[in-house]
């Protein structure tokens, strides 16, 4: 079936309202670099801490508190309580990261996209499984030494990797923490005095490799960091397939023309999800399906 002028009038549209949430988002986010105040607001998005910031990220506060063996209860209540209610919503309305990627694929959409295969997708979310679950066993581990009080041993053990293990190679921490420091905050010796590390430093030179790996995957993949790697989006994930709010297909109306998954940018398989709801741990209920569907059939829904 035809494209309908109309609806993607309405995709337009809702993505240029979307952008604008996520930059209102971004300046919330940054508050203490308007003069405002510490850190607040702790949502579940891939924001790290830094002096500009006035929220981080719940992932990375639930390394920290771990690491310091604080129960980390903040954290865990943002990821279960939004989890539960709205799904991975913040990834698509929220997260700094998240924008990262679209501004990214926006500016290049005239370079022809990979669409992997839904089994593609979900295969290699297993690395982000991967990256989760190892974060969070040695964010563990680091706590429980420093609670038996081996704190100076376990500092000289994990070096830079003792307060927020995967901080350190995390390409969200590199683009707002790092390169701002560098270029607005009196150059490359602040870098270098915040990282704790020397320019040759084998770890600064993986952090490096791993953003430029971010980018050039976002080019051709969209969202291809958020579809895989990221654990804010692992984590959310198997929350939003149970989530209170999601996205459901009527099938009364359903033409089966498929231009909800050609449009969806985590490459959701709509169809072959249940109709009641999307139950796939991709979906961030951006809403781009219900923009485009030409027979209304797509909708929000609440369980
Ligand atoms: S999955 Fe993407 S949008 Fe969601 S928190 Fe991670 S980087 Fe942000
Ligand atoms: S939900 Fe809408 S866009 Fe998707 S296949 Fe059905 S009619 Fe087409
Ligand atoms: S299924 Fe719909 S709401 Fe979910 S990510 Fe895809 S386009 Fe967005």
């Amino acid at each position: 079936m035809a494209w309908h002028k109309k609806k993607k009038t309405n995709l337009t549209k809702l993505r240029i309202f979307r952008t604008f949430v996520q930059f209102v988002m971004f300046i919330l986010m940054n508050l203490t670099f308007f003069l405002f105040g510490a850190t607040w607001l702790v949502l579940p998005i891939n924001m790290p801490r830094s002096i500009f910031s006035s929220s981080e990220g719940a992932f990375f506060l639930l390394q920290r508190m771990l690491t310091t063996a604080i129960v980390p209860l903040v954290p865990l209540a943002a990821f279960f309580l939004i989890g539960s209610i709205f799904g991975r919503l913040f990834c698509a309305w929220g997260c700094p990261f998240g924008m990262f990627q679209d501004l990214l694929g926006y500016l290049t959409s005239w370079v022809r996209k990979y669409e992997p295969t839904q089994d593609t997708n979900l295969n290699l979310r297993q690395i982000g499984e991967f990256i989760t679950g190892a974060t969070l066993l040695l964010s563990t581990f680091i706590g429980v030494n420093v609670a038996l009080g081996e704190r100076a041993t376990i500092e000289a053990s994990f070096d830079v990797f003792v307060e927020q293990p995967w901080a350190v190679l995390s390409p969200s921490v590199f683009l707002f923490t790092a390169i701002p420091l560098l270029f607005w905050w009196g150059g490359i010796e602040n870098f270098i005095i915040w990282e704790k590390f020397v320019l040759i430093n084998v770890i600064f030179w993986l952090r490096l490799f791993i953003f430029i790996f971010a980018f050039i995957l976002v080019i051709y993949v969209p969202r291809g960091w958020c579809r895989w790697f990221c654990p804010v989006g692992i984590i959310m994930g198997h929350l939003g397939k149970y989530s209170l709010v999601g996205i459901g297909r009527n099938i009364s109306k359903c033409t089966h023309c498929g231009i909800c998954e050609d449009v969806c940018p985590m490459g959701v398989r709509i169809l072959a999800d249940p109709p009641e709801k999307v139950r796939n741990p991709l979906c961030t209920n951006c809403l781009d399906c219900i923009a485009a569907c030409p027979e209304d059939a797509m909708e929000i829904k609440f369980l």
